[in-house]
C-alpha cells in the first residue's frame, strides 16, 4: 500500500518546488492545481506559438541553492540576458538609473535646471516626517524627480495616490540598504550590485520551461501533478486536515493526505475550510485585497520595435504600464523572426472598469496607446491576446498586518497544515522566496523546524545570512576604520606637536653638532616667524609657531576630509536609493 501522500494546494513556484523537496526527500506529494498548466502567475502562455509571460519574469536570486536548483532543472537552456529597461516619459526613453547627459538630452536644461534645484532644495530643506511613498522620494531626489519618474508609474500599479502608501511599505521593498553595503558596492564593485543591474537569467522558452521541467522530475520520481483540479474544500476535525475536496471534470474528488501546503490566495482557502472558520477570520481573509493585472498581447509584423526587454510607461498620457518586449528576453519566444509580439500590462482591481473591459476593448485601447507612444501604426498589428490575472499582487494596505495576523493565528492551529508562496502568505515573494518557503515547508514535515515567515523578511536565512555574514564582513571592517570621522581637534593637536617638534629638534640638532650656527639653512626661518634664531630660545619660539599652523593646517585638513566623505558617502547612499528603486519597480 503505497503512504498517504502530501497535498499541496497549487503547482506555482512555492508548490512545485515543495513537491520536488519532498520526492528528493523519498515521500510522496500530490500536487492539486486548478490551470490547465504548471507555473501560477510564473506560467509561461503560447498563442499561436508566440510565447509570453504574465509580466516579464527575471530569474535573479540571493539565494545559492536556489540558483543552483535551477541551473540543475535547466542548465543549457538557462540563457543570461543583458539587461535593458528604460523609462518612457514624454516621448523619450530614459535610463535607469538616471545618467546625467541623457537625462539632459531628454529633459531639456530648463527643466533639468528645475530637477537638479527641486533635489538640492530637498537635500537642505526635507520634509520633517516620511510617513507615506511620496514624501520618502521627495526627501531623497526632490519634487521634480519625484513627479518624472515615480508618481504617476507607481499610482498606475497601485491604484492609489502616492501620498496613501506607506513609506514603511516603501522601506520593506527597498531593505538591504545599508551604507557600508552600498559603499562596499561602489568601491569594491558588488557583485550582486552589478549582476542585478546588467544581466539576468531567463529560460529558452520562457519561465512556464522550468516549472514543466519541476513537474517532470517530480512526476519521474513517482510524485503527482494533477492539472485542472481545484481544491474546492478542506475537511478538519481536531487541529488537523483529514482530507481535501476537489473538482475536476469528472466531478468532485476526495483526496486524505498526512501533510498539507497551500500555495492559493489566504481569503480562497480560509473559505474552504469545512467545519467552517470563524466569522472574524473569514472576515479578516476577506479584507486581504490583491491589485489585479491584464496583459495584452499585441503580435506586430515588424521585425524590431525597441530594443529593451521592457520599458516602463511613466506618461501619465496613457493607461498601460509596462510594456514587454518578448523577443527581446529570448528570441525563441516568436515564431518568426520577422515579427514582433509586445505585451502591454494594464494595473487594475478585479472588476473595475478596465477589468471589466471586454477582450476586444482591451486590444483597441492597446493599440491606440502603442500608436500614440510612437512604437508603429495600428496597422501593423497582425493579431492579439488577453489574458487577466485577478491575484497579481498582495496589497499592503493600512489594515493588511493586522488581518493576515488574524489569519495566522486561525491557521496556525492546523497541526499538519503550512502555507506558503506569495498569494498563500499574502507576502511580496518573488520566485526564489516563493520557492524556498515551499522547500522549507517540505522540511518542517520531515522533522526540521523552519520558520517559513523569516523568509524575504530579513537578510539573516539561510545562504542569504551566510553570504552576508562572511564575506562582507572583512570590507566592512576595512570601511568602518577608513570612513570613521576624523577627531578634528586631536588631529591638529597631533599635526601641531609633529611639526613643533620637528623644528625644535632640528634646532637644538644644529645647536648640539656646533660649528658655523649663523650660517646654517633654520636660520632663514627668521624671515617667517618672527624672533627666531637658532638657539634654545629660538627653538622654542619656532615650536609655538610650527604648533600653531600645524595645528591650524590639520585642523583644517580633519574638516575638509570629513566634509568631502560626508558628500561621498551621502551621494554613494542616494545612488544606492536609486539602484533600491529601480528594484522596487521591478518587483512587481
Ligand atoms: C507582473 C508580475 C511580474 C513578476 N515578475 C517577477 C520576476 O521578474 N521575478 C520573480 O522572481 N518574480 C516575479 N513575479 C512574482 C512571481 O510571479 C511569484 O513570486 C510566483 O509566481 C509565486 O509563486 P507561488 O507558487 O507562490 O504562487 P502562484 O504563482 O500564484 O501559484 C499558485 C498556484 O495555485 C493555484 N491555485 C489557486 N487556487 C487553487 C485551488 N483552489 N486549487 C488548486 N490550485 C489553486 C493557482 O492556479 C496557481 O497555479 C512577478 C509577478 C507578477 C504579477
Amino acid at each position: 500500500m503505497r503512504e498517504k501522500p502530501a497535498v499541496i494546494i497549487g503547482a506555482g513556484p512555492a508548490g512545485l518546488a515543495a513537491g520536488y523537496e519532498f520526492v528528493c526527500r523519498g515521500r510522496f506529494p500530490v500536487i492539486l492545481e486548478r490551470a490547465s498548466t504548471v507555473g501560477g502567475i510564473s506560467r509561461t502562455e503560447s498563442y499561436r506559438d508566440f510565447l509570453f509571460d504574465i509580466g516579464g519574469h527575471r530569474f535573479f536570486t540571493r539565494n545559492e541553492e536556489i540558483r543552483q536548483l535551477w541551473e540543475d532543472m535547466l542548465g543549457g537552456d538557462f540563457l543570461t540576458v543583458d539587461r535593458l529597461s528604460r523609462i518612457y516619459y514624454r516621448g523619450k526613453l530614459f535610463n535607469y538609473p538616471l545618467r546625467p547627459v541623457n537625462a539632459l538630452r531628454n529633459l531639456g536644461p530648463l527643466e533639468s535646471l528645475r530637477v537638479v534645484l527641486s533635489y538640492c532644495r530637498a537635500g537642505l530643506f526635507p520634509k520633517p516626517r516620511e510617513d507615506n511613498f511620496e514624501e520618502w522620494v521627495v526627501n531623497r531626489f526632490g519634487e521634480r524627480l519625484y513627479k518624472t519618474f515615480f508618481k504617476t508609474y507607481t499610482e498606475k500599479v497601485w491604484g492609489i495616490p502616492c501620498h496613501e502608501i506607506g513609506a514603511d511599505w516603501a522601506a520593506q521593498r527597498i531593505k538591504g540598504l545599508s551604507l557600508l553595503v552600498a559603499v562596499s558596492n561602489a568601491l569594491f564593485g558588488g557583485q550582486q550590485a552589478k549582476s542585478l543591474i546588467e544581466q539576468f537569467s531567463y529560460p529558452r522558452l520562457g519561465p512556464g520551461m522550468m516549472w514543466q521541467r519541476f513537474r517532470e522530475r517530480i512526476e519521474a520520481a513517482g510524485g503527482e501533478v494533477r492539472l485542472q483540479s481545484e481544491v474546492s474544500a478542506l475537511h478538519h476535525h481536531d487541529s488537523n486536515i483529514k482530507a481535501v475536496e476537489y473538482t475536476t471534470a469528472a466531478g468532485v474528488q476526495n483526496l486524505c493526505g498526512d501533510s498539507y501546503i497551500s500555495s492559493m490566495p489566504l481569503p480562497g482557502l480560509v473559505r474552504l475550510f469545512k467545519p467552517r472558520a470563524p466569522a472574524d477570520v473569514l472576515a479578516a481573509a476577506g479584507r486581504l485585497a490583491f491589485r489585479s493585472f491584464i496583459i495584452v498581447v499585441l503580435v506586430i509584423d515588424r521585425e524590431e520595435l525597441f530594443p529593451d526587454q521592457w520599458l516602463y510607461i511613466h506618461s501619465p498620457k496613457v493607461k498601460v504600464g509596462r510594456v514587454q518586449n518578448f523577443k527581446n528576453w529570448s528570441r525563441f519566444m516568436v515564431p518568426e523572426p520577422g515579427r514582433t509580439s509586445i505585451g502591454l500590462e494594464y494595473f487594475c482591481n478585479e472588476h473595475d472598469a478596465t477589468w471589466e473591459l471586454s477582450d476586444e476593448s482591451l486590444v483597441e485601447l492597446a493599440t491606440r496607446e502603442m500608436e500614440e507612444m510612437g512604437f508603429g501604426p495600428a496597422s501593423l498589428v497582425s493579431d492579439s491576446h488577453v489574458v487577466r490575472e485577478s491575484h497579481a499582487y498582495p496589497v499592503y494596505d493600512a489594515g493588511y498586518r493586522e488581518n493576515l495576523e488574524t489569519v495566522r493565528r486561525y491557521l496556525d492551529r492546523f497541526v499538519n497544515l503550512q502555507t506558503v508562496g506569495r498569494n498563500g502568505m499574502h507576502r511580496y515573494n518573488n520566485m526564489d522566496h516563493a520557492m524556498q518557503t515551499g522547500i522549507l515547508a517540505a522540511r518542517n514535515f520531515s522533522g526540521e523546524t523552519h520558520d517559513i515567515w523569516t523568509v524575504n523578511e530579513e537578510k539573516s536565512y539561510l545562504e542569504e545570512a551566510r553570504a552576508a555574514e562572511e564575506t562582507p564582513a572583512i570590507q566592512e571592517k576595512i570601511l568602518e576604520r577608513a570612513f570613521a570621522r576624523m577627531d578634528k581637534f586631536a588631529f591638529a593637536v597631533a599635526v601641531g606637536a609633529v611639526c613643533g617638534i620637528l623644528v625644535i629638534s632640528a634646532t637644538l640638532w644644529i645647536i648640539s653638532r656646533g660649528g658655523d650656527v649663523l650660517n646654517s639653512h633654520l636660520r632663514l626661518l627668521a624671515q617667517y616667524f618672527i624672533g627666531y634664531t637658532v638657539t634654545v630660545r629660538g627653538g622654542f619660539i619656532a615650536f609655538a609657531y610650527t604648533f600653531f599652523w600645524g595645528f591650524l593646517f590639520g585642523w583644517l585638513f580633519a574638516y575638509l576630509r570629513n566634509l568631502f566623505l560626508a558628500i561621498y558617502l551621502y551621494r554613494i547612499k542616494r545612488k544606492a536609493e536609486m539602484l533600491s528603486l529601480k528594484d522596487f519597480f521591478d518587483n512587481y
